[in-house]
């Protein structure tokens, strides 16, 4: 894939962007924006997937439930003793309570998890013989899955494409421009109608990516964002490379600090950023 470099928008081009989306901008032009920005997504991490560590359907299940209010970070950290001593939907089941809240405790909510937990393996058991169901009506009739955490487990567990819109995603997709939309399941329908199916699971992922690194919700780091010149919200953070730079977390602060060209101010002094060419 090409990485032609280009320079940041101004904030007068930002402003004239987002009164286009605001007026109507058309399905055509949308299409082609979300696509650019996709791609450069996918360029700025190529290595995104589930944060959440498992080996099975019901592991990652299992994981999702208790990444409510917690950090996946925490998450990895206590599910390699709790898959082992549970590693079944049985095992959920048939446990008991103050075991298995004190092995989650440190994901926090710990006895409202406990009981989903416990309802989860249970139900499981009596209505699907142990195996997690791979559909999104049957999985969300289960409990402690809704149908951001069916969408995750469907995506990432079994391969069928889903999108997982959870506060962030629908926080960073208004902010783009992708929708106007509040409710989760239009913004689910509307993100999935700018995009291919097939990756609607990878698109979940460089999102919340973006938003977890760059995107902030209070402090964006537009500086070195590389999807600032199709994003209607540039300049919501600092524009300035060196101050939006600090502002960057994550493993692949380098990689997209490079990307973003920081340190490498072109001939006539702007930073540039490094996206892929629209269409
Ligand atoms: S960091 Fe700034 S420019 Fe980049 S997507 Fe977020 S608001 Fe837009």
């Amino acid at each position: 894939m090409s990485n032609p470099v280009r320079t940041l928008p101004d904030r007068r081009s930002a402003a004239r962007l987002a009164a286009r989306i605001a007026a109507g901008e058309s399905r055509l032009g949308r299409a082609r924006r979300v696509g650019r920005m996709l791609r450069a997504l996918a360029v700025a991490y190529p290595d995104a997937r589930c944060e959440l560590d498992f080996t099975n359907p019901l592991e990652l299940a299992v994981a999702t439930i208790l990444s409510a209010q917690c950090t996946d970070k925490r998450v990895n950290e206590v599910t390699p003793a709790l898959f082992t001593r549970y590693p079944a939907a049985v095992d959920y089941a048939e446990a008991d309570r103050a075991e298995l809240e004190e092995l989650i405790r440190p994901t926090g909510f710990f006895r409202n998890k406990a009981t989903a937990l416990i309802g989860l393996g249970q139900a499981v058991v009596e209505r699907h013989g142990g195996r997690l169901p791979n559909t999104l009506d049957e999985l969300v009739k289960l409990p402690g899955i809704g149908r951001k955490t069916a969408n995750v487990i469907l995506g990432n567990a079994f391969g069928i494409p889903g999108i997982t819109v959870d506060t962030h995603f629908g926080r960073l997709v208004r902010r783009w421009g992708w929708t106007t939309l509040d409710d989760p399941v239009k913004v689910e329908h509307a993100v999935g109608a700018l995009v291919p199916k097939r990756d609607w699971t990878m698109v979940s992922h460089h999102v919340i990516y973006h938003g977890r690194r760059v995107c902030h919700a209070r402090k964006p780091a537009c500086g070195v964002c590389t999807i600032a010149v199709d994003c209607p919200a540039f300049g919501t953070g600092p524009t300035d490379p060196a101050q939006a730079a600090v502002l960057v977390k994550g493993p692949e602060t380098a990689h997209l600090l490079a990307l973003a060209g920081f340190g490498t101010p072109d001939g006539d002094g702007a930073m540039s950023t490094a996206v892929d060419e629209g269409p």
